[in-house]
């Protein structure tokens, strides 16, 4: 199949005016259809249950979204069954066919990209540019995806054998679980779902509860696609009794998670126990936490390296996490970076996510806003509260930009991960000890050196231990196809999505010889 070279998807320029007006457009269009009723969707069929998710707007928390039917064990089981049977046929779909849907869905997707991005400014609480990024990386994983399967259906380069025929083949897994997070509700969701379906397995998709309808809006495009019934089974549930039954399957060949630590290794543990008439090891492609460092040099560019420190911790109120909450700075310049630092994150507007203009919208729900709050009280303790230290005003789970200095590596805001906009200045003696610290936790994700010495970046190179590492810029903001991403640790499996290896992991590579 004859395809053109992968481009990245451009973002919405929101300073012209017909791009505002058509984002406006679509957050009224959007608005219009909130608090309607989603179901279920199993092998194609719609099932309504009694017992909903509410998912509801974090800006203003009085505003549904949608009710969206809550899955059990049993319809777990229906979907789990109906995946195992459509693959029996979906295997033998062509990749070049497989790979056509997510190109299809990925037009679909462009065509409504603002509709999709106004979702998000509803049930995530994006602002309009972070929003538009997600739909944007959406689009991408399943353009990059899709041309990755054909040449991965093409490839195998085997040395040749005189007298021999030797191929080799990536072949599908079969049922896999996918669990997405609600941090990036469109663009994660579609990217571990449709490298699934495009290397031919078929899929139960739980999605986030916060962020259920999203995920449902998407399954629409991939109807639309023309993508066959049960390839894809939408089943949003409590983690605890849908997502653990799912997991332990003995038909679960695979799970692919993106959410915290905590959920990341229970599915590794259960997903380690073979469960009675399960004939393989299951595979888990896991995505957890990550506790971010940026560290700046003596000789850096201080006004860059506070400008990026501001964008990767403040970004989606820090919900990402790949998110800086760590600015490990050289004494040398420490109160200088502070200072403008601070200057940066005073000027921060929080609001509602549909406001044009916002820096930080709410944080996702009320767990993870008293959490956050909680981490604030630690800091004010463990540091010296320089900015923010409250929520912020707001019917939703506003919280100020907060930032803390003077925090000792060890301290509890400096280890454990927040998810939220909460940010610490860490000093440091000099370049090797800014590299300890940055090292001495338990994550391994993102990391960012702010720096004009040649010599301490090549250090950096090597000794800086994170799955994604970057010289002179934000941490945050990966682009598919051009920064795999991925962490170390227990930051995860390292799973490099938006990589050329990422979907090996969804296949599993046969090799046929034969003797002419
Ligand atoms: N890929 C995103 C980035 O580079 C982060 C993904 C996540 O938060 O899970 O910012």
């Amino acid at each position: 199949m004859g395809v053109t070279e992968f481009r990245n998807e451009p973002f919405t320029d929101f300073s012209q005016q017909e791009n505002r007006e058509a984002f406006e457009a679509a957050l009224k269009k959007v608005q219009g259809q909130l608090g309607r009723h989603y179901d279920l969707i199993i092998g194609g069929e719609n099932i309504a249950t009694e017992s909903k998710i509410q998912s509801i707007n974090p800006s203003d928390v009085d505003e549904v979204i949608g009710y969206v039917s809550k899955a059990d064990k049993e319809l777990a089981e229906k979907a789990i069954q109906k995946a195992a049977q459509t693959f029996e046929s979906w295997k033998a779909v062509s990749p070049d066919a497989r790979a056509r849907i997510l190109f299809k869905a990925a037009a679909i997707l462009r065509r409504r990209k603002h509709e999709f991005s106004a979702w998000m400014v509803h049930e995530a609480g994006k602002s309009w540019p972070e929003a538009d990024a997600d739909t944007a990386e959406a689009i991408d994983f399943m353009e990059y995806y899709g041309r990755e399967m054909i040449r991965l259906a093409g490839s195998a380069r085997l040395i040749h054998h005189v007298g021999e025929d030797n191929n080799q083949y990536y072949i599908p897994l079969g049922v896999g679980i996918v669990i997405p997070p609600w941090n990036f509700p469109l663009a994660i969701m579609v990217g571990m779902t449709t490298a699934s379906l495009v290397a031919g397995n078929t899929v139960v998709l739980k999605p986030a509860s916060n962020t259920a309808v999203i995920a449902y809006q998407f399954m629409k495009i991939l109807e639309e696609a023309g993508l066959p019934e049960g390839v894809v089974n939408y089943l949003p549930g409590p983690g605890g009794e849908v997502g653990e039954y799912l997991v332990q399957h003995p038909l679960a060949r695979y799970i692919a998670f993106t959410g915290s630590r905590e959920v990341g290794l229970r599915i590794n543990e259960l997903a380690a126990k073979t469960a009675p008439g399960q004939k393989w090891i299951k595979r888990v492609i896991a995505e957890m936490g990550g506790k971010n460092s940026i560290i700046v040099d003596k000789d850096a560019d201080l006004d860059l390296a506070a400008q990026e420190i501001v964008k990767s911790a403040y970004g989606f109120s820090g919900q990402k996490c790949s998110a800086c909450s760590r600015a490990i700075v050289h004494q040398d310049v420490y109160d200088e970076v502070l200072e403008k630092t601070a200057a940066l994150t005073k000027e921060l507007k929080v609001g509602e996510a549909k406001e044009l203009g916002i820096d930080l919208g709410p944080v996702t729900d009320n767990n993870a806003f008293e959490k956050i709050l909680d981490y604030i009280r630690i800091g004010k303790e463990e540091g010296r509260l320089i900015a923010g230290g409250d929520k912020a005003k707001g019917n939703g789970y506003f919280i100020q930009p907060t930032l803390f200095a003077d925090v000792e590596p060890d301290a509890r805001v400096a280890q454990e991960e927040i998810f939220g906009p909460v940010l610490s200045f860490i000093k440091a003696k000099d370049f090797d000890h800014a590299l300890e610290i940055a090292n001495n936790t338990e994550y391994g994700l993102t990391g960012s050196v702010f720096s004009r010495n040649r010599a301490h970046l090549e250090k950096a190179r090597t000794e800086f231990h994170v799955g994604n590492l970057y010289f002179n810029r934000k941490s945050t903001g990966a682009l598919v196809g051009i920064h795999p991403f991925g962490g170390f640790n227990m930051s995860g499996t390292d799973t490099k999505a938006g990589g050329p290896e990422y979907l090996l992991q969804f296949t599993q590579a046969k090799m046929v010889s034969e003797i002419f």
